[in-house]
């Protein structure tokens, strides 16, 4: 998967960078150890962190669900623009990975704020569900496997408030998902969903082609 936004050349993404990009040390350094990791192209790109640390903060988010932690950025990104009392509740079944990921959150400062689930994540979602949390989280990211992408969406949808907003990753999937020739489950999974987000009258929609895509549904009254 790419590491910088679709559709946009090395020059203008460059660009890009060299005038908006605030990361800050701790996350360049997790995104420097990432780069050497035979999957670090599922880390989310820099300008996808920040963009998601001003949502958290424009909706004044205290309680976030994240599906998919790798080896930490995106929940790191986040936590960082959460208040202090601020929570998130991170699912993800590698301790190999996530173990990288505690290590910057300790670094960073912000351990506190995170709560890791290793579990597969529906079991996570729906013990929340199943303790009365339902519609009490502002903000939630989802970003792992894609072929259960509809029930984390379903189930992110119910722990969300009404006005909380889900972000969904990967939508774009390096643009296999406008190519027939790609038929495998992921690739129709995210399709399927693409599709079905579009005309669903429970929220309000907006498909962001930042990074490699990213959904943006607000759930409504
Ligand atoms: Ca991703």
């Amino acid at each position: 998967m790419p590491k910088q936004s679709i559709g946009l050349d090395n020059q203008l993404y460059n660009y890009l960078l060299s005038v908006s990009l605030r990361e800050p040390e701790i996350l360049g350094k997790l995104r420097q150890e990432t780069a050497n990791h035979p999957w670090s192209g599922m880390q989310i790109s820099p300008e996808q962190g920040q963009f998601m640390s001003l949502l958290v903060q424009l909706i004044g988010a205290r309680k976030t669900l994240e599906v998919g932690v790798f080896t930490g950025y995106s929940s790191l990104s986040v936590a960082l623009a959460l208040p202090t009392d601020g929570k998130i509740i991170a699912c993800d079944v590698s301790e190999e990975f996530t173990a990288i990921a505690r290590r910057y959150w300790q670094k960073a400062g912000v351990a506190d704020k995170i709560d890791l689930r290793l579990a597969p994540a529906l079991e996570t979602l729906d013990q929340l569900l199943a303790t009365g949390q339902a519609e009490t989280y502002d903000f939630a990211f989802i970003d792992a496997d894609k072929e259960n992408y509809d029930v984390y969406y379903e189930r992110s949808l119910q722990l969300v408030r009404p006005g909380g907003l889900i972000a969904i990753d990967n939508v774009l999937w390096s643009g296999q998902v406008a190519d027939d020739q790609y038929q495998d489950e992921s690739t129709q999974s995210i399709r399927a969903l693409n599709k079905k987000l579009h005309h669903d009258e429970r929220i309000t929609l907006s498909l962001v082609p930042i990074a490699d895509g990213l959904t943006l549904a607000i759930k409504r009254p």
